[in-house]
């Protein structure tokens, strides 16, 4: 960024897509014929947001006559435990059964094309692509880009686009929506958590969904197992005053051994960074969880003096400001070294 002003700053990254853009986007659902294929796709590893804009999105083209329809996303198609009360995922398809060239595609909540991992290459097979994203960093690989740095989660796109096209909200598509920004505001707490963050979930929950229901499977259930793995990686977190201008890091790390130890699946590891950045001795927090040997997944958050996606760009990975990752190689140590290295570059100063 090279704005002085704070104000500026605003500006830049809240633009968000232009009138061109959103006609583009309606135009090309509208110009579907009723027997044309649509694949939706998110991210690899999906959370809350890439599944709930996708499926909330999905059962809106139902509504718009689209019988064609897919959804998937890359690598092994398990739906992580706390989403498998979403309605619409009966549109799920394993990444190996989605059509081969849609007449469209549509990408949800991919800040850049390997996110879509093996099903990357729907982008120039599809007759068209459209991208809804709420990365700063996003490429613009679509052919029409929704990109909104300003939204709080991809669904506040999706719902948008959902509103042009005439589709009004249901209790299913609402409770998609709902996870989805629930999900990308850690409940309403962080900074994106805007008036019309709120207004959206009004309209939401005014759908009668049950905000207590979805919130215990979504955020507050988790396997006893999971439980005791949580003591044990919290129990090994080390905490370097001095990292990062003495901002502070906090760092621990799960192995593929742990999850064994405890008869887990790695998605229950989503939620340890959320224990982890409470610390208050540091700004930057980061779990380091093993994917295959030698292979880490890499989350990062920030609690403002630290740009976390520079540290994860320059690491190959991506993000936002205050939330980002990356994956990893070597040993743990490696990996943290790695990331130690790269924050002091990326600390926020006046005018960043
Ligand atoms: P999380 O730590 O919750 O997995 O991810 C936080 C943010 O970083 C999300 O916006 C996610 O899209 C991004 N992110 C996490 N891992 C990666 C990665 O390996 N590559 C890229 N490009 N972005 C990532
Ligand atoms: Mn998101």
């Amino acid at each position: 960024m090279t704005g002085t002003a704070g104000g500026q700053l605003a500006t830049a990254v809240g633009s968000g897509p232009e009138e061109a853009d959103w006609a583009a986007a309606e135009a090309l659902i509208r110009g579907l014929s009723p027997d044309a294929r649509v694949l939706l796709i998110c991210h690899v590893n999906p959370d809350g947001d890439a599944l709930g804009s996708m499926l909330g999105f999905g059962l809106g083209l139902r509504r718009l006559g689209v019988r064609r329809l897919q959804a998937t996303f890359p690598g092994p198609p398990e739906v992580p435990e706390p989403f498998r009360g979403l309605p619409g995922l009966e549109l799920l398809v394993p990444a190996g059964a989605a059509d081969p060239a849609p007449d469209l595609v549509i990408c949800f909540d991919a800040a850049s094309e390997s996110r879509l991992g093996e099903l990357a290459d729907r982008l120039s097979s599809a007759g068209a692509a459209l991208v809804l994203d709420h990365h700063a960093s996003n490429t613009g690989f679509g052919r029409v880009n929704l990109v909104d740095p300003a939204a709080a989660a991809t669904s506040v796109v999706a719902e948008h686009l959902l509103a042009r096209l005439g589709v009004g909200l249901d209790a299913a598509i609402a409770e998609c929506l709902y996870v989805a920004l629930t999900t990308d505001t850690g409940s309403f707490r962080f900074e994106a958590t805007t008036p019309a963050v709120h207004q959206l979930a009004a309209r939401l929950l005014g759908t009668g969904i049950r905000p207590g229901d979805i919130s215990r499977r979504v955020f507050d259930t988790r396997p006893f197992g999971a439980v005791r793995l949580f003591g044990e990686v919290l129990g090994r977190a080390r905490l370097e005053p001095a990292a990062a201008d003495r901002r502070g890091l906090v760092w621990t790390y799960a192995t593929l051994d742990d999850l064994a130890r405890h008869d887990q699946r790695p998605y229950v590891l989503e939620a340890l960074i959320d224990s982890v950045r409470c610390t208050a001795e540091a700004d930057v927090s980061c779990v380091v969880k093993q994917t295959a040997p030698g292979e880490w997944a890499v989350s990062m958050r920030s609690k403002g003096a630290v740009d976390v996606s520079r540290v994860a760009v320059a690491l190959g990975g991506g993000g936002h400001r205050f939330a980002a990752g990356f994956t990893g190689r070597g040993t743990v140590e490696q990996v943290v070294e790695g990331i130690r290295g790269q924050l002091d570059a990326a600390l926020i100063r006046p005018g960043d």
